[in-house]
């Protein structure tokens, strides 16, 4: 029997969000949280995923919990749990849902199996949700949930957090498994409109792109003398001795230390001042980092004097990512066949991943201290690493792929229309590490856009929207799709 577990998640001070989005904006999710409380009327929300820890979709949870448990409202979470077997069938259907078949096409016996797993977990959730609460459940792993909730009165929603904006038959055959458990539902969150399939009624979508936290280790403020220690530390920069390990403050309020080194395979350091281009990604394919050392190699590096650094997760010892290792020799392979004069330019990182909230800092480091970050992914889902570098004012060069398509907006980075086009990626860096007035200007605008949009209150309003209108709008009284 699988049972589902509930997440206690502490309360994360508001208040602070003042600073970065100003007491008008501040003022306005005060007032509709207290509006909402309101017309809650002692009801719950509830989120329901697969996981408490890793990936963006935790980490996210993790933070806007804590603000809704701080502005008063009653908000919970529960994990699911299942057998292997489960999740091997709920992988495949994230793949399809990617458009990636190459496990094979789900069967009606793994649909049965998905179905068993779900209405166990189901059982222990009734334990916990009651008639007219909201629940937002997350991703395929609990769509099959919809039904068991919705019959006791519940307001569900479904959420996914993946998505492309083309379908071929292994999209087709996801969301052939998809719907069908979906037809309870009184509303669905895509964060594209892009992503969301063709059989959804256009009144139940809401479109809630992903969000930063600006206080997380990841994105909060490093100053420039913190920045470098921690570079200098990870063995990152050449010509600074690294004093005491850098301090940030971890995301439960106490004071980290940056102490772990990075495993680098460079012939050279940069030193402090030299001009660095930075992909920090997974090693994925469709983060293309071998495409990134070939377009820096060929149309960065023999006309000026940067540095690139291509950073990502430590590979070795992740079981459950072959690919990372095999895209990591890749690279290797490739760095090690490039001329030594490009080679000595050129820094493959791979950040230790034992503390998170260190791997935070390090990510935050880096992102800061770039003077140019790229993400020329052949492919992303929304790209939080553009978000994330965005938010630092760095100015970015993106892929005009999936979510990265609505982050970088006229002015605020470049956008490259075909991420295979080296030459095109090159000028772009090379226009960027030249015109360091107008990088500046960009970061400038990047910053100020990612505060608008893509900070945690932008989130929580329009999640404040969707269940407004499904409590109390046309949605409740539908029977769902
Ligand atoms: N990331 C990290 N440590 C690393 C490399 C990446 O924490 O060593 C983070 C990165 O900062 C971002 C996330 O992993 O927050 C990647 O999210 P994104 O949406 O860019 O791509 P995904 O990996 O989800 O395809």
């Amino acid at each position: 029997m699988s049972l589902a577990k509930p997440v206690h998640v502490a309360p994360r001070p508001v208040a602070p969000l003042e600073q970065v989005i100003g007491a008008e904006r501040y003022q306005r999710l005060v007032e509709a949280a207290d509006q909402f409380r309101t017309a809650m009327a002692g009801r719950t929300v509830w989120n329901v995923s697969s996981t408490a820890v890793g990936g963006g979709v935790a980490e996210m949870l993790q933070v806007l919990m804590g603000y809704v448990a701080d502005l008063g409202i009653a908000c919970r979470w529960m994990v699911i749990t299942g057998d292997a077997e489960f999740f091997v069938i709920t992988k495949r259907l994230h793949n399809e849902l990617h458009g990636d078949a190459s496990g094979g096409l789900l069967t009606a016996s793994d649909a049965g199996h998905y179905a068993r797993m779900l209405a166990a977990n189901a059982v222990e959730l009734l334990t916990y949700i009651q008639p007219g609460d909201l629940v937002l459940l997350h991703d395929p792993q609990t769509a099959g949930l919809t039904e068991y909730l919705s019959q006791i009165g519940a307001d569900v929603a479904w959420r996914s957090h993946i998505g492309v904006d083309w379908h071929n038959d292994a999209t087709d055959a996801a969301w052939s498994f998809l719907l069908p458990n979906l037809q309870a539902a009184k509303g669905f969150v895509f964060s594209r409109r892009e992503y969301v399939p063709p059989e959804l009624p256009a009144d139940k979508v809401a479109i809630i792109p992903p969000s930063i936290d600006p206080f997380s280790p990841k994105n909060q403020q490093l100053d420039v003398d913190t920045v470098r220690h921690v570079l200098a530390t990870i063995g990152l920069l050449d010509g600074i001795t690294p004093r005491e390990p850098a301090a940030f403050i971890r995301r439960d309020g106490a004071t980290g230390h940056v102490s772990r080194q990075a495993d680098i395979t460079a012939d050279n350091r940069p030193g402090p001042d030299d001009p660095l281009v930075v992909q920090l990604s997974r090693w994925d394919n469709l983060k293309d980092m071998c495409g990134v050392m070939r377009g820096f190699s060929d149309y960065v590096a023999p006309y000026c004097d940067a540095y690139l650094v291509l950073a990502g997760p430590a590979v070795e010892g992740v079981a459950d990512d072959p690919e990372g290792a095999a895209v990591f020799g890749e690279c290797l392979l490739e760095w090690r066949s490039l001329p030594p004069p490009v080679r000595s330019r050129i820094l493959l990182v791979t950040l230790p991943l034992d503390d998170t909230d260190e791997n935070a800092a390090m990510v935050n480091a880096l992102q800061r201290h770039a003077t140019v970050i790229v993400q020329k992914s052949l492919a992303e889902g929304f790209g939080l690493t553009v978000a994330e570098g965005m938010w630092k004012g760095r100015p970015v060069v993106g892929s005009a792929v999936g979510g990265i398509i609505d982050q970088i907006t006229p002015g605020t980075g470049i956008l490259l229309p075909d991420p295979r086009d080296l030459p095109a990626f090159g000028s772009a860096v090379r226009l960027l590490l030249e015109d360091r007035d107008g990088a500046d200007r960009m970061g400038q605008a990047a910053q100020a856009h990612i505060t608008r949009d893509y900070v945690g209150d932008a989130h929580l309003l329009r999640y404040e929207k969707l269940f407004t209108g499904m409590a109390d709008g046309p949605l409740s009284s539908s029977r769902g799709c």
